[in-house]
């Protein structure tokens, strides 16, 4: 049985075709731009976006004909939203992107007064990185969008939502994960929430239905795909990557370096709570009452500085050279790099912090920023396993890694040393694309459960912590730097 994932990423849409016993048949990738209008903001545009879906789906198919595939599983940047109009099918302004820090002020007024209710509704820490104050800054400020809204002439929708919109000729849905990122969404009651969509001004009519993550919705245009597939699998890409990484149980953690840094435990069937980190909709198999809950730290900037060092600095041609650069040193001689390049997320929640770099000296080269850069992605995830581990049900045993900069050898090696447990790197990095189509499969009868999907699951690495000389020293100075970066703009 032929499963296919699409995966909506930050950087890039990628297209892969999975066996039953998880192989890879063939897969297609193509990076798109990102665009930052001002500091702070950023943009894709929804249209290059689905233009890039349609190339990678027909490279795919040169390989794999579309009509030997059982069925799709789609799995996306979470929280990044757009609105189009129904009619004409065109977006009226570029998506926000879940990294966009527009809405920073306004969310900074209503944490005063709402940051407690939301949290307890939603799972959601009130902050510009969720949809709802991006929806509404859309409809405060393209012209005519908020009369075009509430005369039922607009939807809204995250990446998953326009993507199934466009691939299936005109269904609106959304499954309950990324629900859950929208702070729309009662997570109790598994449905939109009038009270919210009224406190960001935000018509519910303009929403998608919610289904379950797990669950055939409909069928691709055969149009487009040549062929029609079965669209059996929606699901965000944290969620889908800890699906994968068969993160089932509590005390069984995950965590992927990509863009960001996403680290998820599975608390089960009821939601748990933790004052700085996210509770959140895991997913939903075959049914909303068969719904399954999260906590999640979010780290903004992971991969990201790598890319910034590439693209930004220029100092790097790749993102696989920052490791031979980092390795030139023996330690980080004292530089510290804090990537809060769009604020901080979990566990500091600062929108005002910023960008700081610090121990530099005269002898300070490129090689000392590039192994600041990748050390800062190490002590960030230690900074949410610290919060996670007060509140955690099971002790941490094993940390299971993926995603684009788990391939950095020396970045992992470094996590180990620096959490005092085993990282184990997943053979597939792509756990995103995986669980998307683990999830497809489930609902289409690949597997009888869960449990017999992530039967294939396979390490690649294992990488044990090694006695790193001052260890606690170094941790502490990071975190005096990350004081010094906040509050900044
Ligand atoms: P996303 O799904 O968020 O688009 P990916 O999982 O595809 O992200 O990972 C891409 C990110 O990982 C980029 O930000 C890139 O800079 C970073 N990255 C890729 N390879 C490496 C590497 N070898 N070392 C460090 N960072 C890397």
């Amino acid at each position: 049985m032929r499963l296919l994932a699409l995966d909506l990423g930050t950087t890039g849409n990628r297209a892969i075709v999975f066996d039953r016993d998880q192989n890879i048949l063939g897969q297609a990738y193509e990076e798109f731009p990102q665009i930052y209008p001002r500091p702070g903001w950023v943009e894709h545009d929804p249209e290059a976006i689905w233009k890039g879906v349609r190339r990678v789906l027909k490279k795919t198919f040169l390989k794999i004909p579309a009509s030997s595939i059982a069925a799709a599983g789609i799995t996306n940047q979470r929280e990044t939203v757009l609105l189009w109009d129904k009619a004409t099918g065109r977006p009226i302004h570029n998506a926000i992107v879940w990294q966009c820090r527009r809405t920073a002020d306004f969310c900074e007024r209503l944490k005063k007064s709402h940051g407690d209710s939301i949290h307890q509704k939603t799972g959601l820490v009130l902050d510009a990185y969720f949809s709802a104050s991006k929806i509404r800054w859309l409809l405060d400020h393209v012209p005519g969008a908020r009369k075009k809204a509430e005369n039922g002439r607009l939807l809204a929708g995250t990446i998953d939502t326009w993507v199934i919109w466009k691939l299936s000729g005109g269904l609106h849905v959304t499954d309950s994960s990324n629900a859950s990122r929208t702070m729309l969404f009662n997570i109790h009651d598994k449905k939109w929430d009038e009270s919210l969509c009224r406190l960001f001004g935000i018509p519910l009519s303009i929403l998608p239905k919610v289904v379950p993550s797990s669950f055939s919705v409909g069928v691709t245009d055969k149009k487009i795909t040549g062929a029609p597939i079965p669209i059996a699998g929606i699901v965000g890409d944290q969620q889908g990557a800890s699906f994968a990484q068969g993160c089932f149980s509590p005390g069984v953690v995950k965590n992927t370096y990509g863009t960001g840094l996403f680290m998820v435990e599975n608390t089960g069937k009821t939601p748990r709570f933790s004052k700085n980190l996210l509770t959140t909709v895991a997913w939903s198999l075959g049914n909303l009452d068969r719904t399954e809950y999260a906590i999640e730290g979010s780290v903004f900037i992971g991969g990201a500085a790598i890319q910034w060092l590439r693209d930004g600095l220029k100092i790097i041609q790749n993102a696989g050279e920052s490791e031979k650069v980092a390795k030139r040193l023996s330690g980080n001689e004292g530089v510290y790099f804090v990537p809060a390049l769009v604020g901080l997320g979990s566990p500091y929640w600062d929108s005002r912090a910023r960008g700081l770099m610090i121990g530099i000296t005269r002898g300070t080269t490129r090689a000392h920023l590039v192994r600041a850069a990748l050390e800062s992605i190490a002590y960030q995830t230690r900074d949410v396993m610290e919060v996670m581990k007060k509140d955690a049900r099971a002790p941490f045993r094993v940390l299971r890694v993926d995603g684009g900069a788990a391939a950095n050898d020396f970045l992992m090696q470094f996590q180990a040393d620096i959490l005092g447990i085993p990282v184990e790197r997943s053979k597939i990095i792509e756990t995103t694309a995986l669980g998307a189509a683990g999830l497809a499969g489930l609902a289409v009868g690949a597997w009888k459960n869960k449990e017999a999907f992530n039967r294939a699951r396979r390490v690649d690495r294992v990488f044990k912590p090694r006695r790193l000389a001052q260890k606690e020293f170094l941790y502490k100075q990071w975190k005096d730097a990350v004081k010094r970066s906040q509050s900044w703009a």
